[in-house]
């Protein structure tokens, strides 16, 4: 049987089997449980019950030659099965190639309204020894760690805004609370110098440092779909990226079949996927025209898709080391390594990126999506058990698909087989 025929003990097992879970996580996996609960009340505020979302696995996925087993969080069906599919049709061709690099986490320390700025910005700039020393003792275990504040830069922004910008290496954490503390410590020494408060001190998630560039490269050949070529899917693909960057209303579109990917599995790493997606955003953006995050070219006869992501990804800090199952999927992915993280996210966007353009410039992406689907409104028309595959095969050959249609199929469904029971004891 293939992996997602299987029920979700023997995926379980299978992964146990191969060696890719070990016994802790597969435990903590199969029990299924939630968050501790004095955990979960602890982690937020008015905290009343939590909120459980499905996470399957991208299975296979080889990344600069390692081969990986990959968590994806996502309430989206058929998320994961067009991830899984390109990573299977990209591992025939060679794999993923990915370069990331970790550069630190920038903030910045703002005053509004600064008059004679230029005098007080040189002020700011002569300051660079003390702003070293106040940046080491407001959190100098990071500085044991090998980390801590690498750059300075100081800028006239507009008219009247001194801004003080901080590169801190923030090592193995994304480095939000970290970097926050450094700047709330500078900020307070230099409204001292400046003789007035600081308008904010906060890190920036605008994060050019922590870049990631995922490759792929496929023949033609391996495209084909149906009475279409390969070359001509390929050549299609090209075009919608093409035409995704000169329209914005495509654009967003575009990356948002990147994100299903990437950020189901910074969710899946424990990450703060706000912090994230606000960056990667930022990153579509920062040409002055929003733009598609992935490239695809034809070259002879390959197509190549690239992708770079901003990725201030954290293996730990935050909420990682108290939920369970954020330090289990690291262990499943093999990813305790912050740069191994962010080579997966950006493979996953890429992944998914591939198998929507595919979809879509060939059958549409509504025939492999929607018959997905299907089971969450079979569910939700009240299908249970058997019923919920029978509910989704028969949806899919229906011209028309909604809930009454859904409803109306089982409660047929219940009739045909109370009167063949009712013949059969007759
Ligand atoms: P933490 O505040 O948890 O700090 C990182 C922790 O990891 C420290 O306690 C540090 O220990 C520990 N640590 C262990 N090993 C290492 C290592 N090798 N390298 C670095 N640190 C290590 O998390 P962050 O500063 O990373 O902040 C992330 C959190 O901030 C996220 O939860 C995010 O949601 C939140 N946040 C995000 C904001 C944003 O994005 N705009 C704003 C505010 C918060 P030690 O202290 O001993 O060094």
């Amino acid at each position: 049987m293939k992996f997602y025929q299987l029920s979700r003990e023997q995926r379980l097992d299978a992964l146990k089997a191969s060696g890719d879970l070990d016994t802790q996580s597969y435990e903590l996996m199969l029990k299924n449980q939630p968050i501790p609960a004095e955990i979960a009340a602890n982690m937020v505020e008015n905290q009343i019950t939590q909120y459980a979302l499905p996470e399957g696995v991208v299975q296979d996925v080889l990344i600069n030659g390692t081969c990986y087993q990959i968590p994806l969080v996502t309430e989206e069906p058929s998320v994961i099965a067009a991830a899984n599919n390109s990573a299977k049709l990209v591992r025939q061709w060679g794999g993923f190639q990915v370069t990331a690099k970790r550069g630190g986490l920038i903030g910045q320390i703002v005053f509004d309204h600064v008059s004679d700025i230029e005098t007080k910005a040189q002020l700011l700039k002569t300051k660079a020894d003390e702003i070293q020393a106040i940046a080491a003792s407001a959190y100098p275990s990071i500085l044991k760690r090998g980390g801590g504040l690498r750059q300075q830069k100081v800028t006239i922004v507009g008219q009247d805004f001194l801004k003080l910008e901080l590169l801190v290496d923030t090592k193995a954490a994304m480095g939000a609370n970290m970097v926050n503390s450094i700047c709330e410590a500078v900020a307070q020494a230099a409204s001292q110098w400046l003789q007035q408060p600081p308008l904010l001190a906060i890190l920036s998630n605008h994060a050019l440092e922590d870049l990631t560039t995922v490759t792929l490269k496929l023949p033609v050949t391996a495209l084909t779909r149906g009475h279409l070529s390969g070359q001509t899917v390929a050549q299609r693909i090209v075009a919608a990226t093409e035409f995704a960057q000169l329209d914005i209303n495509r654009a967003v579109t575009h990356n948002k079949g990147i994100m299903n990917g990437a950020i189901g599995v910074v969710q899946g790493y424990g990450n703060d996927t706000r912090a994230i997606s606000a960056g990667i955003h930022s990153y579509a953006a920062q040409s002055g025209q929003y733009q598609p995050l992935s490239q695809w070219r034809l070259v002879d006869t390959d197509l190549i898709g690239q992708l770079t992501l901003p990725l201030p990804i954290g293996a730990v800090g935050g909420s990682i080391g108290i939920v369970p199952l954020a330090k289990a999927n690291q262990q499943l992915g093999q990813a305790t390594d912050p740069l191994i993280m962010q080579a997966q996210i950006a493979t996953i966007g890429l992944a998914s990126n591939l198998a929507a353009l595919r979809a879509l410039v060939t059958e549409g992406i509504q025939k492999g999506h929607m018959h997905l689907q299907y089971k969450a409104l079979a569910i939700q028309a009240g299908a249970t058990g058997s019923e919920i595959d029978w509910l989704q095969n028969a949806l899919s050959q229906q011209p028309i698909v909604n809930l009454a249609i859904a409803r109306q199929l089982l409660v047929e469904k219940s009739k045909t087989e109370k009167s063949a029971t009712h013949d059969h004891r007759n």
